[in-house]
């Protein structure tokens, strides 16, 4: 068979295009060399957000887009994505209130807002949102923006697409391809064997990777380059009560973000810092730790160090190279490249979590002169699997799941309901009590549940289970994560 098209890399950007192209009627096929959202996609600091700091670099179209993402993705997949208050202290020796006014000004007017609350100023003093600060922050403002688990969204989009008929393959690298006449003859490889693929169009959505396969990989050469620069978080015990997060300036004008993670912890980040290796995995150095640890205790009352942080992960943001000469300037806006000298290629340099969805409508766009009878643009309205209940009102939901499924421990209700959404009765189906379930292998990871991650969402190792399609990594004791390990072995083994 000839697919239409193949889409090199199963991150946001990769997942995205291929659900928005499997829906306009298209035969897709997408490979992954790891797993789903293994690179940058799972490694952001998972906020869908206009990106308030880019007012700053001029960045309006980028911020408009990304502002009205927040609401079509809040409707898309709202067990995934939730609205969420940041507090900004004001410091008199950094930006001026009138400029921070200014800024949210725009934030608040740039797109239409339904579902978000828009900014104000706050007393910090004496109140919770000043609570955790040093007592010199004595006013602040507030905004919304909107949280989203990054991973578990790009298996929501890599699930549509396999709904609409894509054919993904993980662990399956794209070694090379070559032009012939009318289409591109791809090399995959996964563990035992090597394949052709055949497809008329090649989307090059490789993320870090993405000057290497357009140059290698499919031979042609570009005069657009990407960028990379490095991002590294840090994960705490909870710093502060309250589900609220914090903006918090920096000296070096650059802002922090501490936000409340997965129950328990902190999720500080991030770093900016120029990468010169080659694109692969990245790990935070100690300059990094250092820099965050500081921004914390900066405005915070009480003081963390280095034997306070839990976790810490680090991402490499394929930015598209504006000549920009500080890593923290270079625009945070996408471009594509477009080679239509045969079969055609088109390649992605930037984009956010919170614009791919946009971004693979435009990507689809450009495409079209390959594809005279593509459908029109159609994901602005549609729900993400799992997501089809009323965005504004996620309580209720979690009210029928917890009816539906009363033997489950309220945190873990909570847990799947959000995980999950309306798909978690695919596993928890007329289960009764948590034995129904099989195996617990630690805070209500269930036999049922691993098993549907295998089946149904590519999971094949132990971390892309614990650190991507949950997070309990974090919380399970260490021989617990090598139970599920034992487990996943056994049962891939059997397969
Ligand atoms: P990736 O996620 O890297 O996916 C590319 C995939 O291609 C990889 O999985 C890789 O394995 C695969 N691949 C490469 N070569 C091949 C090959 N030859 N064959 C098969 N597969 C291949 N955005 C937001 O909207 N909100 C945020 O809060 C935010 N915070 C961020 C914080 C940090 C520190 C960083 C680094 C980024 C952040 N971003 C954020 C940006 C966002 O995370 C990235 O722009 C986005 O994840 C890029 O997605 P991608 O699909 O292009 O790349």
């Amino acid at each position: 068979m000839v697919f239409d098209l193949l889409v090199i890399g199963g991150g946001v950007n990769g997942c995205a295009i291929a659900r928005d192209a499997a829906g306009r009627g298209l035969s897709v096929a997408l490979a992954e060399m790891g797993d789903l959202a293994s690179a940058t996609s799972s490694a952001s600091t998972k906020l869908i957000h206009g990106g308030l700091r880019y007012l700053e670099h001029f960045e309006f179209r980028l911020v408009r887009e990304a502002l009205a993402e927040r609401e079509v993705m809040l409707r898309a997949a709202p067990h995934l994505v939730r609205p969420m208050t940041f507090v900004l202290p004001h410091e008199a020796g950094l930006r001026p209130a009138w400029m921070i006014r200014a800024g949210l000004f725009l934030y608040d007017h740039l797109a239409q807002r339904g579902l978000l609350d828009g900014s104000r100023r706050v007393a910090l003093r004496g109140t919770a949102f000043g609570a955790p600060l040093r007592p010199e922050y004595e006013t602040g403002f507030t905004y919304a923006d909107c949280r989203v688990d990054d991973a578990r969204l790009v298996v929501a989009y890599a699930l549509a697409a396999l709904e609409l008929g894509a054919d993904i393959r993980v662990r399956t690298k794209v070694l090379d391809a070559r032009r012939e006449t009318d289409r591109w003859v791809a090399r995959l490889a996964d563990k035992e064997s090597e394949t052709e693929v055949e497809a008329r169009v090649i989307v090059n959505a490789a993320g870090p990777h993405v000057s290497q396969v357009l140059h290698d990989g499919l031979g042609i050469t570009s005069r657009k380059h990407v960028r990379l620069v490095k991002g590294s978080h840090i994960v705490t015990r909870r710093l502060f009560d309250g589900d609220h997060a914090y903006i918090l300036q920096n000296s070096d004008r650059r802002v922090i973000f501490a936000i409340p993670y997965e129950q328990d912890f902190t999720l500080v980040g991030t770093t900016d810092v120029t990468y010169e290796g080659a694109p692969g995995p990245a790990a935070i150095d100690a300059a990094e730790i250092s820099y965050l640890l500081a921004a914390i205790n900066r405005c915070f009352a009480r003081q963390i160090e280095e034997a306070d942080i839990v976790w810490s992960y680090s991402g490499l943001r394929p930015l598209f190279d504006d000549g920009a000469l500080e890593a923290s300037v270079v625009t945070r806006d996408y471009a594509f490249d477009l080679d239509f000298s045969g079969a055609p290629a088109l390649s992605v340099f930037g984009g956010k979590i919170t614009t791919a969805r946009r971004l693979a409508e435009h990507a689809l766009d450009e495409l079209r002169p390959a594809f005279p009878k593509l459908a029109p643009a159609w994901t602005e309205r549609a729900t993400l699997p799992g997501g089809d209940f009323d965005a504004a009102d996620f309580a209720g939901f979690l009210a029928g799941f917890r009816r539906d499924w009363p033997f489950l421990e309220e945190g873990l209700a909570l847990r799947l309901a959000r995980a999950y959404g309306t798909r978690a009765a695919l596993f928890l189906r007329d289960a009764r009590k948590m034995e129904d379930l099989g195996r617990d292998f630690g805070c209500g990871l269930t036999q049922a549940e691993l098993a549907h991650l295998v089946t149904e969402e590519w999971a094949r190792s132990a971390e892309d289970v614990l650190w991507r399609r949950t997070k309990l990594g974090l919380h399970l004791r260490e021989r617990e994560r090598v139970e599920v390990e034992l487990m996943l072995a056994a049962h891939l083994g059997n397969k």
